[in-house]
C-alpha cells in the first residue's frame, strides 16, 4: 500500500487537521524529505495554502485543532501544534498548547521550522516572489550566480533541490549544484 493510500485509509479520507473531505493531499512535514507515514499528514487545500503561507492564517478556521491535535498520529500532532504556535497571540491556541504533550522526539521535529520562535526575532526567507522558503523546498535559480571561492557559475534555470536555510541571515539558503554546497542568495530563486 502506497503511503498516500496508508494516509486515505487511516483518516478515513477526511484532512486530518480540519476533516474536510474534499481537494485532499499528501503532505510531507518538513524538513522530512521523504515521504513516509510517519512524516506525512492528508490535508486539504484550505489547511495547505494557509500551512505554506500562500493564504492569511484564518484563526476561526484552525478551530478544528481543539479535535485533531489529540489524534493518534504523531505526525497530525506536530502540524497541530505548529499551526497553534503560529496563531497563539490569540489566547485559545496557547490554551491549547499548553495541554498538548508531545514528547521529546517529536517536539524536536514540531520545532525544527521555528514556529515556536517569536514573530520578531523569528528570520522568514522569501524568493524573489516574497513566497516564503522552508527547509527542504526545491528552487530554480533566476539568474546566472558566480559561485564565491571558485570558477564556477550556477547557471539561471537551475533547479536546487532540498535547499538547507540559513538560520542567522533571510537573504541566504544553501543547496547542491553540480554535487557542490553552495550559498544562494534569496532574492535570485524562485520557489518550484
Ligand atoms: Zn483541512
Amino acid at each position: 500500500m502506497s503511503v498516500l493510500q496508508t494516509l486515505q485509509e487511516r483518516s478515513n479520507n477526511t484532512c486530518e487537521l480540519c476533516g474536510a473531505t474534499e481537494h485532499l493531499s499528501q503532505y510531507t512535514i518538513p524538513p522530512s524529505l521523504n515521504e513516509n507515514v510517519a512524516n506525512d499528514v492528508l490535508v486539504c487545500k484550505t489547511c495547505l495554502d494557509q500551512i505554506e503561507g500562500n493564504e492569511e492564517m484564518d484563526a476561526n478556521h484552525w478551530r478544528c485543532l481543539n479535535d485533531s491535535m489529540w489524534n493518534e498520529n504523531v505526525a497530525v500532532q506536530i502540524m497541530a501544534w505548529r499551526m497553534l504556535q503560529r496563531l497563539r497571540s490569540q489566547g485559545w491556541p496557547q490554551d491549547l498548547l499548553d495541554m498538548m504533550y508531545l514528547d521529546d522526539e517529536a517536539l524536536a521535529l514540531a520545532r525544527a521550522t521555528g514556529e515556536h520562535e517569536d514573530e520578531s526575532s523569528k528570520i522568514v526567507h522569501r524568493d524573489a516572489n516574497g513566497t516564503i522558503l522552508q527547509a527542504g523546498d526545491s528552487v530554480v535559480l533566476i539568474k546566472d550566480l558566480k559561485v564565491k571561492g571558485s570558477s564556477m557559475v550556477a547557471k539561471q534555470g537551475t533547479a536546487v533541490r532540498r535547499i538547507l536555510l540559513d538560520h542567522e541571515n533571510a537573504e541566504y539558503i544553501e543547496g547542491k549544484v553540480d554535487g557542490q554546497q553552495i550559498v544562494i542568495i534569496t532574492k535570485y530563486v524562485k520557489k518550484i
